[in-house]
């Protein structure tokens, strides 16, 4: 079987396996990481060497801290003005689809006005704004946008700002940028420097769901003026090497195993980036080359990541779902809000599910398209 799902996604079978082969008794410790004390020796020598091989693997400068905390993504569309809002200020938003649109809404319930700095909405979101575009408000404090929305496969091909140093003000003062890279992150190289904040749900290119990657400049940690619950405080996070309560210990270990498949057995994000390179051209080849499936992203912000497309005839809908089903591919159906098909083509998903993804297509446009 093959597993399209768009999150919680599929994990490496070897990463699997290794999981399996370490549940009951962890490297002969006689328990399980599970049931093990996230302030004991083992579960923190876990953390630490997941959290040395995602530097490594990302090349994270050093004044960065990495933060693994929880309540999934959805809980940084509130923490990241909680915590970067207290200098006062506007958050500034690119709105590209579902996922900055309710990143902007959480801000704009919880500290009143933002500002939209660029928007898609125009073209039905099949394009991102260009680099030009982007207007800040003179009050910005940060600027706020998803790399790859999920649900509309829609991708930024470069990193706002990245023309000049970094996003502006109309007056020239630079703010730093965040970014929500929850299905994006870890598909290749990334330059962290251009970035103030990096989070990421782990439940696509990470590990299970439970945890929350944040990885965030050292010289914000101490922008917060006001209290805020105190887990969604960066800094105490930062201070407390995301324990200040129990974190999601399993979940970290697993990301631990992914960061170390990544490195060991992909052979880095460079490597990583060719496949999915590779993955995503074959897919898209195939649905631009077909008379029955079609996607309407623009070229140059198609998703790697996540591929939607739909059926000619909606009423084949049904059909394929159940015989790409039978056939061993699972979890095509598009998200509710948009319908149609989506195949989600993160790390874990090996190129030969791709292939056998373009076969059942195409055999089944000959069948019945
Ligand atoms: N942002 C993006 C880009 C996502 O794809 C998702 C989930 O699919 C979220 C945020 C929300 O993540 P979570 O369910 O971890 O809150």
């Amino acid at each position: 079987h093959y597993n399209f799902c768009a999150g919680p996604a599929a994990l490496p079978t070897s990463v699997l396996e290794r999981a399996r082969d370490e549940l009951l008794d962890y490297r002969g410790r006689g328990l399980s990481v599970m049931e093990m004390s996230h302030r004991g020796e083992d579960f923190v020598a876990i953390a630490e060497q997941a959290e040395a091989d995602l530097r490594e693997l990302l090349a994270i400068p050093d004044n960065y801290r990495v933060l693994f905390t929880q309540g999934g993504a959805s809980l940084q569309f509130a923490a990241v003005p909680y915590n970067l809002l207290g200098a006062g200020g506007r958050a500034n938003f690119l709105h590209t689809g579902i996922w900055g649109k309710k990143a902007i809404s959480e801000a704009r319930h919880l500290f009143g006005d933002v500002h939209v700095a660029a928007s898609s909405e125009g073209n039905g979101h099949s394009a991102v704004p260009r680099q030009e575009e982007i207007v800040l408000s003179d009050d910005a404090a940060y600027l706020h946008y998803t790399a790859n929305e999920t649900i509309g496969g829609l991708a930024f091909d470069y990193i706002p700002g990245s023309n000049g140093e970094g996003p502006r003000r109309p007056d020239g003062s630079e703010v730093p940028l965040v970014c929500d890279m929850s299905s994006s992150i870890l598909s290749g190289p990334l330059d962290v420097s251009k970035f103030g904040v990096i989070y990421a749900g782990a439940q696509k290119n990470i590990g299970p769901a439970g945890l929350v990657v944040v990885i965030i400049r050292d010289d914000l940690l101490d922008r917060a003026r006001h209290y805020m619950p105190t887990l969604f405080s960066y800094q105490a996070l930062s201070e407390a090497g995301s324990m200040v309560n129990t974190p999601a210990t399993y979940s970290w270990y697993l990301a631990g195993l992914v960061f170390d498949w990544l490195k060991q057995d992909v052979g880095g994000l460079a490597a990583m980036d060719a496949i999915n390179q590779r993955k995503a051209a074959r897919l898209y080849a195939a649905i631009d080359g077909s008379a029955l499936y079609a996607n309407p992203i623009t070229l140059r912000n198609r998703s790697r990541m996540n591929v939607p497309f739909v059926l000619a005839d909606p009423r084949l809908d049904r059909p394929f779902l159940d015989e790409a089903e039978a056939a061993g591919l699972l979890n095509l159906k598009g998200h509710r809000s948009v319908g149609g098909m989506r195949a989600s083509l993160y790390n874990a998903v090996p190129e030969a599910a791709v292939e056998a993804l373009i076969d059942f297509m195409a055999d089944f446009e000959k069948r019945r398209g």
